[in-house]
């Protein structure tokens, strides 16, 4: 595919990316108001599978309702995302994101009573983190945002202004990738990704009270790692539990599996890919580029 020449769908209407425009005073421009998804699609050699796709609507559906935005159904939405694949015939990797917004033009930071509109669109994407290299990441200095702030949890375009504050500052200071503590001071996420720790033979990620985004990615880790026989636990972890772990690693669409060589420049375990990480990581990739049966499930072919 060609990303010039890239089809997106806007509110009813196929048409060339650089034609898809709003108004400047878009309701989602102004007060950030808007409600999204990525997901992935790869390229197998043959055909694009685009993974876990119902999942991603079905998150997209419930958190838009939550935010008084009004979407097509799941089913409608991923009859959108293939079309849109359709369009665009990639033939590599791509990544598609949908959005739900406040199409509104009035003033006023209201969600009630304002229009909303809704997009699809596709871009080319390899690698969003090196998932060869160990990632050096820093314990961000900003706070992620409580739940009963803006939720994390509803994936809304707003709250990414927190993820974008960390990001920069953690690639401004030289490292890779920020995480972040929530506001009781715990290990939360990172500026896009879930975070799981190993100790001791164990895996362990914050629990879906602890301000994340319940990560489609972490979901899947989870079934996998109850599949290889790796004993999980999903509960608060504290910030010095990063610097004693033995292995660190990141999971998101974005940065599939990618894993963690320093915290705040302290090695983790002998500073190389840790096994249970090495495990979880060709699992993850053997899935999501069809060579497992068992997960065939995840994949919906175009
Ligand atoms: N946390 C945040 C803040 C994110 O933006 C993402 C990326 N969507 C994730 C975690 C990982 O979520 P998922 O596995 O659903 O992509």
């Amino acid at each position: 595919m060609n990303p010039a020449a890239a089809i997106a769908y806007l509110n009813g209407d196929w048409k060339p990316l650089a034609e898809c425009q709003v108004p400047i005073n878009t309701h989602a421009l102004q007060y950030g108001t808007g409600c999204f998804e990525g997901i992935r699609g790869y390229w197998d050699g043959g055909r694009i599978n685009l993974l876990l796709l119902a999942e991603h609507f079905r998150r997209l559906g419930r958190n838009a309702r939550m935010l008084r935005m009004e979407c097509p159904s799941p089913e409608e939405m991923c009859a959108l995302a293939i079309e849109a694949v359709r369009r665009n015939a990639p033939t590599r990797n791509i990544y598609l994101r949908p959005m739900v917004y406040k199409k509104g033009t009035g003033l006023g930071p209201v969600l009630a009573g304002v229009p909303d509109g809704f997009m699809i669109y596709v871009i080319p994407l390899g690698d969003y983190l090196d998932t060869a290299k160990g990632l050096k990441v820093c314990v961000s200095s900003w706070r992620r945002l409580p739940d009963n702030a803006i939720p994390t949890r509803t994936k809304a375009t707003g709250g990414y202004l927190n993820s974008a504050l960390a990001k920069t500052e953690a690639v401004l200071n030289g490292y890779d990738e920020a995480v972040f503590l929530n506001d009781r001071g715990q290990v939360c996420e990172g500026s896009a990704e879930n975070i799981f720790i190993v100790r001791d033979g164990r895996l362990h990620t914050p629990d879906r009270t602890a301000d994340i985004l319940e990560g489609i990615t972490r979901r899947a880790i989870l079934g996998l790692a109850a599949d290889l026989g790796i004993p999980f636990e999903e509960r608060p972890i504290a910030r010095t539990e990063l610097y004693v772990a033995d292995e660190v690693f990141l999971v998101g669409t974005g940065c599939q599996v990618s894993w963690v060589s320093s915290i705040d420049q302290r090695v983790i375990g002998e500073g190389v890919r840790g096994p249970i990480t090495a495990r979880i990581q060709q699992a993850y990739e053997d899935a999501v580029y069809g060579r497992s049966p068992a997960y065939r499930a995840w994949l919906t072919p175009v």
